[in-house]
């Protein structure tokens, strides 16, 4: 189906073509007709599937008409975020006369306040604190607001800004005389309460099942000891054809600390994260988005709003806390009709946090070990660290030792090299031979895998099965797999 045929305003269609968009994306095919007929709508997309033009066109498009002041609110946990939703705002306002502003907080709060007073804006794109900030100001005001969109409303939740969205609730005109959208990968309690309290009946769109990443996406496990961590990245980054890469670390230290590790080893890289300045963050993406630098190191509140078009790889350094963080993560690749690699380096202490992300996925993952990278393992260590499997010496006919893990290669031609799957019989010392090909598996249990065993259960006769705290340490400290 043609944008033509969702019912916007031939200007904002006129936008759309120049933006190059030729087809809706499932989300805008569903979710456009459904707010242009007034409804309050609760979304559950994927990320990078289309979403933000999913609100803001139809939106646009109502207020084209109509007079000029605040009518459009659209809340979003990060300023990242909100500066994206903006600028792609102002890409579909480009023939409609409509201002489009956003006020979020690390930056001076002045200029915000004298666009709000001076400039005036059609659609505000805010963060829930500075929005607050603002209001006790008297700089703005939410009495005329048509149109209130709650974007990854999950996650302002997780941020702890639910006591916040409640206060703004108040100030905004009553559900009745308004629209909502809510768009959220999840429903946790809490914001089934706010949505309760701020929509009527909404119609609910549910695109994905939370917890699935979009299609383009390969998935593989690199099991790796927590202090070879930044050589494997390193030699990961020195073989992989990289684009574009994000790499996604738990903590603000974490981040700096390693992009200056990387730097050192000869990588250009910037860092974003929330301990530096509005300004820094900024000139991070843009030297990305320009190709000044090809690595970004980021942390998990920061990757909210990344929307770098050709990200080719996403490599979570540390595995992350949760399913719903590891979904955004590698959201960041295969955007739309993308494709990317999602890497992820698991320590062996990390195991139980990957295993509920495989529990969410509904799959396991393929593990993944770099040829001729030196592990310092152990056979034996190596076999476990392929989801705790008794390791299984092999003998090759022609007389190598390898060692069995679990995936399968895809086969998806182009592989951007350096990568043994785990499933291929390779010997240790790294004689991988040729062009290395990498685990293009499917993110399915395949038939060399052990489907439906998780990860958190190792099933080695060493260890037996139980919760990963109880194994052993060897003497060199290094938790066993
Ligand atoms: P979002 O899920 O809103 O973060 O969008 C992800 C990316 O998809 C953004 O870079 C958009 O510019 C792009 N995009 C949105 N709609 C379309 C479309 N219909 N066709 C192609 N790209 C799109």
């Amino acid at each position: 189906m043609p944008f033509a045929q969702l019912g916007l305003h031939p200007l904002i269609l006129k936008a759309v073509r120049s933006v190059g968009y030729s087809e809706p994306t499932p989300i805008q095919r569903r979710a456009i007709p459904v707010i242009l007929e007034g409804n309050d709508l609760i979304g559950a997309a994927q990320t990078g599937t289309g979403k933000t033009a999913a609100f803001i066109l139809p939106i646009l498009s109502q207020m084209i008409d109509g007079p000029h002041r605040l009518r459009a609110l659209v809340l979003t946990p990060t300023r990242e975020l909100a500066a994206q939703i903006t600028a792609n705002g102002k890409a579909y306002a480009k023939y409609a006369r409509l201002n489009i502003g956003a006020v979020y907080g690390g930056v001076p709060i002045g200029p915000q306040e004298r666009m709000l007073r001076h400039e005036g804006v059609d659609l505000l794109v805010a963060t829930p604190g500075r929005l607050l900030d603002l209001n006790t100001r008297q700089s703005v005001s939410l009495d005329d607001v048509e149109v209130l969109v709650l974007d990854e409303a999950d996650r302002m939740v997780d941020m702890g800004f639910a006591p916040d969205l409640r206060r703004i609730l108040k100030l905004l005109p009553p559900p009745r005389d308004r629209q909502t959208l809510l768009f959220s990968a999840t429903m946790p309690k809490e914001l089934n309460a706010v949505a309760r309290e701020a929509m009527i009946d909404p119609v609910r769109i549910d695109l994905a099942p939370p917890s699935r990443p979009a299609a383009g996406i390969t998935q593989a496990i690199y099991p790796v000891p927590r202090n070879l961590k930044v050589d494997l990245l390193d030699e990961l980054l020195s073989r992989i054809e990289l684009n574009c890469v994000l790499v996604f670390t738990r903590t603000k230290r974490g981040a700096e600390r390693l992009s200056r590790l990387l730097q050192k080893r000869g990588h250009p890289t910037a860092a974003l994260h929330g301990d530096r300045t509005q300004g820094q963050r900024e000139r991070a993406l843009l030297d990305l988005k320009r190709g000044r630098v090809r690595i970004l190191v980021a942390t998990d509140i920061a990757s909210r709003g990344i929307d770098v078009r050709g990200i080719s790889h996403v490599i979570n350094y540390d595995v992350p806390h949760t399913p719903d963080d590891y979904i955004h993560r590698i959201g960041r690749t295969g955007r739309v009709d993308a494709v990317g690699d999602a890497f992820t380096l698991m320590a062996p202490e990390e195991r139980d946090e990957l295993a509920a992300i495989e529990r969410a996925l509904g799959r396991t993952l393929p593990r993944v070990m770099l040829p001729d990278f030196d592990y310092k393992m152990r056979p034996a260590e190596i076999g476990q660290s392929m989801r705790g499997e008794a390791p299984e010496r092999h003998r090759e006919p022609h007389g190598r030792t390898s060692v069995h893990g679990r995936a399968e290669p895809r086969g998806r031609s182009g592989a951007s090299g350096g990568h043994a799957p785990a499933s291929e019989s390779r010997p240790r010392n790294g004689a991988a031979s040729g062009a290395p090909s990498h685990a293009r598996s499917e993110d399915r249990p395949t038939a060399t895998s052990r489907a439906g065993q998780s990860s958190s259960q190792p099933a080695g006769p060493e260890h037996g099965r139980g919760p990963r705290r109880s194994q052993p340490t060897d003497r060199r400290g290094r938790g066993r797999w």
